[in-house]
């Protein structure tokens, strides 16, 4: 099948928004790959000191003009935006696949999840309402207002350059605040692409700006800045816990999601065929770089044939995965986002070895479609006779390896995935209403899916996680997210 259009032509320099206008920063440049291609794509700065503090102050003056700009007003821009963001739908799609390496199916999917944050922020002003209470007392009534806080942050991951800032960005400014966004590193382009049409969809200077940088830059200047009311965090626990804590200590709100191990866990009853066919996407869709990817299988009972049986139908269909690179429609699976990401997929499955599990699909060695180098590719890989203590059943590993576990019975299994310190997502397939609601009542895990491999909530429902997989009281999407960019001021009036 023919490779799609790459819509990134060459090394542009990325630049940032600030106040309305796109400037150059004066930082240090670094070089962003095409993963699949190697190809030199685009060069991103690392903002200065100075800059960071440029974006604050513009943002902060931003602020009060917005906050009194009617929530319907706030909102227009945001349906242009949906629009805008509709009609360079393929564009965009194609721009992740290009930076990141996952298929455009992928993509797609991840813009479709993106555009429906806008349409939910959209909302705002039911979302945003509050409440009252006539007569608390003789004469006197009593109401509840939600008011918008200030300036924000926003600092996203690699692995979904669109829709993780859209969980939080457009609820930021429907309530009235102004956001900085700090895409990845590793994956800046998609929201350079973004910020375009958020510059055609009219939001007044300063209101939705970005800035690139590195992680340091950040931690140390943008979410300790004075004028910064709160952060929003996506992206690994160790850097997800270090935020939580430096907030505490600068008195800053903050959400904080962070990584992940998640369990499947399949009963006797399950659908063998089509549990293997949603299995595939869990485990080896985004080539296992998802906080929702399925990592650990446990096979429920003590029916030898079933295993036998699940295990050879796991391991036929991910040997039959098609990598290569995601804008050739036939590819089912794409590179590693880096080739630090696939040095450290290799890492763990020599650990895994070494440890005693069965290497029963070895990804290793890789077998691409199309002429790309091998730099990031890895193919799927199955470990089985996995124990819960290995670290490879233990650790996050965000790569295309899946370890198959035997236990004896439901509460086994939930005890199994209660010894894991992560709370992200876990997963039952079965036919039986009893064990599915057994699990889903007991399991420590924030997303829970039945019969479904990748349990990602809508936007309407907040994007969960439990454990060391979040840190903080709101989730981002939906309501929590309006909770978490508003303040409760509540009045209480006596009539004379
Ligand atoms: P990461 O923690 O390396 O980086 C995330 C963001 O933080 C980036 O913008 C990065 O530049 C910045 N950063 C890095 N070091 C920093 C520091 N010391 N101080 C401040 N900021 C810093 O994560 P990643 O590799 O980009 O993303 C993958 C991780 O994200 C995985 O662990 C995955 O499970 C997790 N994730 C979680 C969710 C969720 O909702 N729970 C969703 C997607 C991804």
């Amino acid at each position: 099948m023919a490779i799609l259009e790459e819509p990134v032509k060459g090394p542009v320099v990325l630049k940032n928004y600030i106040d309305g206008e796109w400037v150059e920063s004066k930082g240090e440049l670094q070089d962003v790959i095409n993963p699949a291609t190697g190809k030199l794509i685009a060069k991103i700065p690392y903002s200065t000191k100075k800059e960071v503090d440029e974006v604050v102050e513009v943002a902060k003056k931003a602020f009060p003009e917005w906050r009194k700009t009617t929530p319907l007003a706030r909102v227009r821009c945001l349906f242009r935006l949906k629009e805008l963001l509709e009609e360079n739908f393929e564009e965009l799609s194609r721009v992740q696949t290009q930076e990141h390496g996952k298929t455009i199916d992928e993509s797609r999917g991840e813009t479709r999840r993106g555009i429906e944050n806008v349409e939910v922020a959209a909302g705002i002003p039911s979302l945003m309402m509050g409440y009252n209470l006539e007569d608390i007392a003789t004469g006197i009534d009593e109401y509840l207002i939600r008011q918008p806080l200030g300036v924000f942050c926003c600092i996203a991951p690699f692995n979904f350059p669109f829709m993780i800032p859209l969980w939080f960005a457009p609820y930021a400014v429907a309530t009235g605040n102004c956001i900085i966004v700090k895409p990845s590193s590793r994956c800046p382009i998609t929201q350079a692409k973004v910020t375009e049409l958020i510059e055609e969809a009219g939001f007044p200077p300063g209101v939705w700006n970005m800035i690139h940088g590195s992680g340091a830059m950040i931690s140390s200047q943008l979410i300790t800045h004075p004028d910064i009311k709160g952060v929003t965090f996506v992206g690994s626990t160790t850097v997800g816990k270090k935020i939580y804590q430096e907030c505490g200590e600068n008195g800053k709100r903050i959400i904080a999601q962070g990584g992940a191990k998640n369990f499947v866990v399949i009963m006797p009853d399950a659908d063998l065929k089509k549990t293997i066919l949603s299995l595939m996407t869990s485990f080896y869709g985004n080539a296992g770089q998802r906080c929702l990817s399925g990592a650990n299988a446990l096979v429920v009972g003590e029916d030898d044939l079933f295993y036998k049986r699940f295990v050879e139908a796991f391991v036929d269909a991910a040997s039959r995965i098609k990598v290569g690179y995601g804008l050739d429609e036939a590819t089912q699976m794409g590179p590693l986002q880096s080739k630090r990401g696939k040095d450290k997929v290799l890492d763990y499955i020599e650990k895994g070895v070494q440890q005693g599990a069965k290497l029963i699909l070895d990804g290793r060695k890789v077998n691409v479609t199309g002429n790309y180098p091998e730099t990031c590719f890895l193919n799927p890989s199955v470990f089985e006779n996995v124990t819960p203590e290995m670290v490879i059943a233990k650790e996050e590993i965000f790569g295309p390896v899946g370890c198959i576990m035997r236990v004896k019975n439901l509460n086994e299994a939930i005890n199994v995935i209660h010894q894991n310190r992560y709370g992200n997502a876990a997963s039952i397939y079965t036919s039986s209403g009893k064990s599915a609601r057994e699990f889903q009542y007991h399991t420590l895990c924030g997303n829970i899916g039945v019969n479904v491999g990748i349990a990602a909530p809508m936007a309407f429902f907040p994007f969960s996680g439990m454990k060391d997989s979040f840190f903080g009281t709101l989730h981002g999407q939906g309501q929590e997210t309006v909770r978490f960019f508003t303040e409760s001021k509540v009045v209480i009036q006596r009539w004379w």
